[in-house]
């Protein structure tokens, strides 16, 4: 097995495909030589050693130090270096870099191979207060992730120094100071040690080595992993390389890039630098970066020269590169790279994270400039991030009470009460308040609380911050560093301008312009034309599934045509019955003791339901619409406080003690299982009879209306037996003869059943010799195969997901192994005795990726979901076709 592979020089033993075996950054930083880029040389030792590692209690091959040594010597010969040569020495960084790009992994060391002699050759050779700067972050980097001696004990004694010379920033310090510090910076890493710091270069590198095998099983790690599902037996990449340095003057910079906008999608190199600076400054927010292009600095009114103007010959030289790389990967780049002397050093390429919006826009324009196919742009989009478009801005005519300005670093609006710490927004989430994370800056300990927070805000940091790119990547809106906020942890308050904001005060961040505002500003819902409306058409022409709707409001349905739904998969007819002007019908339904009763109550719902089918077929026109039997239990309706009994008491004019009486009758110790669904058009037929006529007499009405046919599905819910389905259809069928008869009109219709019991799985050959349609009611069906109430099961399915019983929470993304054979079964049986027999889900399922490529996998005829899904159900069909 060959451990080492090389690469510098305009040549590499590794490429871009062999990421398996380099890790993404090795690999690509092999492509970039390959392609004559210009990459400082160096070498990635394989994620196999990192295997090996583990396979062997912790320790390396035996060829691997001979491969190593070899490996340095190339970079040697290619730098005109030593490594550890007291006369001109040779430094690398050592960087960590898996399959996948992992926080948790060991951050990367500068400047390795100084110590008390390589720094004197250093000093004579470049400069000297460069060569004690250097040592310096040498020490303190190589201290925190390698030896656990933590960053704050550096700050304190360069505090400390500062605060004794009269000095306010690290620039004013001169050589001697840096070489002081280096004197006090040993001492303290000696003396919490009990050992000297490691002088030898190349005890040097291999603490580092090992410290990144060893961050492969630090716990931020393993629990990345469990929520990315991420083997362990991948492994991590080790990299080393000789060192750049964007800290040797005005002329030197160090940056980074993404060849287009993350944020819109635009076509223009977009991107950070710093001139005399090192490594992760940018990143760090300890100064605030500049832009790359002129255009940039204008639109951000910046009074600090772009790199275009500071640095042109090497800015030209980036922009060209910048385009090699995009051609070559066919996608948009993140970019890291270092200006030396004037001369531009590449150091990291890869796919660049990038919200919704950005990612619909490349993708489309990738297709339009014929670099990518329309297919690919269809499959490079996540249809779960769409949800980010659908999420709502802020209202163009609302007033804005701007109380500071960051950077938007994550679009979308959202307001909530401000917490200071993760963990307190974890905390009231709970509560079920909504809450916007506030932070001077964040880091990775701070992600559960970006998880449940709406929004995040902080104070310090660019566009490339921590916070800005994890917030892009979870689609939550960001305002970052938004440098007028003044941010009390301890007294946990927020003030600006004079003004302070407490704990659990209402905000509103508008992570698309970067304001920050007082209360909660009213909002509105994206536009979906554009290249949203592009690529949705791109997505249609691929998909086999048709996409409904689950909607009974107008206001639900006109939605759900908008985001380009073809029907209606579940109206939920009980939902009308809770409007104003209908609720008390209802209750005199229910409260009636005989048939006569229920009759002369159902009279006067009838108008109103009917009144409601045609508005939604006339919104439908013509597209199927499914129509559910009423099937929640009967309480529900019924008025639950003392107030409201009186009320409806007087309203109907009956004693209250009758509507206890019926409430205590209807009462359910299990009321999921209990009595509803097709089990009250059973006991009272006269019901689904009022229901069915309201449904075919609006089809009637609507028809002529419209001019289109109107066929609607009438679907029977919660049944267990074909017996049960008979009784009931047979109420309908006579309904539709009635109406007929009545009207003079032809109906054409379809009356099928929910599954949603695994009986009804079961037994679906026999239920499909007479129902039409199948729609599998993938919410009840996940809870009675796991016998889990779906409204208890919050206080057990966490601890189950982080135990890892379940993967995912079967409500959220169907569990294939269990219900979806239930549904497979329903399928094959019900095709078994009629072929041609429609197939839809009406689960929350419908509008989740995952479970969307199952129903295209069973071979469904459509899924239904909530309007606001369906076009992320539209692209994840797409690409479960593709
Ligand atoms: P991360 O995976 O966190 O981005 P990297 O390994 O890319 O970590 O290193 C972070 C930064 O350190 C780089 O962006 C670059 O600025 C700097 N760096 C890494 N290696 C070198 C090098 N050989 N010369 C100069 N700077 C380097
Ligand atoms: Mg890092
Ligand atoms: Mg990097």
């Amino acid at each position: 097995t060959k451990w080492v592979y090389s690469f510098g020089d305009g040549t590499a033993e590794g490429k871009a495909d062999m990421r398996n075996l380099l890790g993404g950054k090795g690999a690509n930083l092999a492509e970039m030589a390959n392609l004559g880029l210009p990459v400082p040389p160096g070498f990635t030792i394989t994620t196999e050693v990192c295997t090996y590692y583990y396979a062997h209690g912790e320790t390396y091959p035996a060829e691997l130090k001979g491969e190593v040594e070899i490996a340095l010597a190339k970079i040697g010969a290619l730098t005109g270096k030593t490594f550890g040569d007291p006369g001109n020495p040779l430094l690398v960084s050592v960087r960590s870099g898996a399959r996948a790009s992992m926080p948790g992994m060991m951050d990367t060391v500068l400047n390795l191979g100084l110590n008390d002699a390589t720094v004197e050759a250093v000093a004579a050779l470049a400069d000297r207060r460069f060569a004690f700067d250097s040592y310096r972050r040498f020490i303190t980097m190589y201290s925190g992730v390698v030896l656990g001696v933590d960053h704050h004990h550096f700050e304190e004694l360069l505090e400390g120094f500062k605060l004794r010379g009269g000095l306010n920033l690290d620039t004013d310090l001169s050589a001697d100071d840096w070489a002081e510090l280096v004197v006090q910076y040993k001492a303290m890493v000696a003396e919490k040690l009990g050992k000297p710091f490691p002088q030898d270069p190349h005890e040097q590198l291999w603490g580092a080595i090992g410290a990144v095998f060893g961050s492969w099983m630090n716990q931020r790690a393993i629990t990345y992993r469990r929520l990315h599902t991420i083997p362990e037996s991948w492994g991590t990449a080790v990299n080393v390389q000789s060192m750049v340095f964007g800290n040797m003057g005005d002329t030197s910079a160090t940056g980074v890039a993404f060849t287009r906008n993350p944020s819109t999608g635009e076509h223009a190199l977009y991107g950070e630098f710093l001139v005399n600076a090192q490594g992760e400054d940018v990143v760090a927010g300890i100064r605030t970066p500049q832009d790359l292009t002129e255009a940039a600095r204008i639109a951000a009114g910046s009074d600090k020269p772009s790199m275009e103007r500071a640095l042109p010959e090497a800015f030209k030289e980036f922009e060209r590169i910048s385009k090699v790389l995009e051609d070559h990967y066919r996608d948009m780049q993140d970019l890291e790279f270092t200006v030396e002397k004037g001369k531009l050093w590449m150091l990291q390429t890869r796919s660049g994270k990038r919200t919704a919006k950005a990612a619909l826009r490349i993708a489309v324009e990738l297709a339009n400039e014929g670099r990518i196919t329309q297919e690919e742009a269809v499959v490079r989009v996540d249809p779960a991030a769409l949800d980010q478009l659908l999420h709502p801005a802020i209202d163009p005519k609302a007033e804005r009470k701007v109380v500071a300005s960051g950077l938007p670093a994550s679009p979308g609006a959202a307001a909530g009460a401000i917490v200071f710490s993760a963990d307190e927004a974890e905390a009231m989430k709970q509560q079920g308040r909504k809450v916007i994370l506030v932070r001077i800056e964040t880091s990775p300990e701070d992600i559960h609380g970006m998880h449940a927070a709406e929004g995040i805000l902080t104070s310090r940091g660019g566009m490339t911050s921590h916070a800005a790119v994890v917030a892009r990547g979870m689609g939550k809106p960001c305002v970052s560093g938004a440098g007028s906020l003044r941010i009390d942890y301890a007294a946990q308050t927020l003030t600006v301008s004079g003004v302070t904001f407490q704990k659990g005060d209402v905000l509103t961040i508008d992570g698309s312009t970067g304001q920050v505002l007082a209360g909660e500003v009213p909002m509105q819902q994206p536009e979906l034309s554009g290249e949203f409306a592009t690529l949705m058409g791109w997505a249609d022409k691929v998909r086999r599934l048709k996409i409904r709707a689950n909607a009974e409001t107008p206001l639900d349905a006109r939605m759900a045509r908008s985001f380009g739904a073809e029907g209606i998969g579940l109206s939920r007819t009980e939902h009308m019955f809770f409007d104003a002007g209908r609720i008390l019908a209802v209750r005199e339904m229910i409260l009636a003791d005989d048939e006569a009763g229920r009759r002369a109550a159902l009279a006067k719902l009838l108008p109103m339901q009917r009144a409601d089918f045609v508005e939604l077929f006339e919104i439908m026109k013509g597209l199927p619409c499914t129509i559910r039997l009423l099937d929640p239990p009967l309480h529900e309706f019924l008025p639950h406080t003392d107030a409201e009994m009186a009320e409806v008491a007087k309203s109907l004019g009956v004693d209250i003690e009758r509507i206890e009486r019926r409430r205590k009758d209807l009462h359910e110790v299990n009321p999921m299982l209990g009595f509803r669904g097709c089990r009250i058009a059973i006991a009272f037929p006269e019901i689904a009879e009022m229901q069915a006529r309201a449904i075919f007499e609006a089809a009637v009405i609507a028809a002529k209306s419209t001019g289109e046919p109107v066929v609607p599905e009438v679907m029977v819910p919660l049944i267990a037996t074909k017996a049960e389905f008979d009784i009931v259809n047979a109420v309908i069928q006579k309904t539709a003869k009635a109406v007929e008869a009545e009207t003079g009109a032809k109906l054409t219709f379809q009356v099928g059943t929910m599954i949603e019991l695994p009986r009804a799985a079961l037994r679906a050959e026999e239920i499909a010799e007479t129902a039409e349609f199948f729609s599998f009611g993938t919410n009840d069906l996940t809870q009675t195969c796991y016998g889990v109430s779906r409204d208890d099961a919050g206080t057990f399915l966490g601890p189950y997901v982080q135990k890892g019983i379940i993967e995912v929470d079967p409500f959220v993304s169907i569990d294939v192994d269990g219900v979806g054979e239930l549904v497979k079964i329903g399928v094959e049986r019900g095709r078994k005795s009629r072929p041609d027999i429609k197939l839809g889900i009406c689960g929350e399922h419908g509008g989740d990726p995952a479970s969307v490529a199952f129903c295209d996998e069973i071979g469904l005829d459509y899924v239904s979901c909530s309007p606001f899904r369906v076009p992320i159900a539209r692209l994840a069909a797409a690409q479960a076709a593709l």
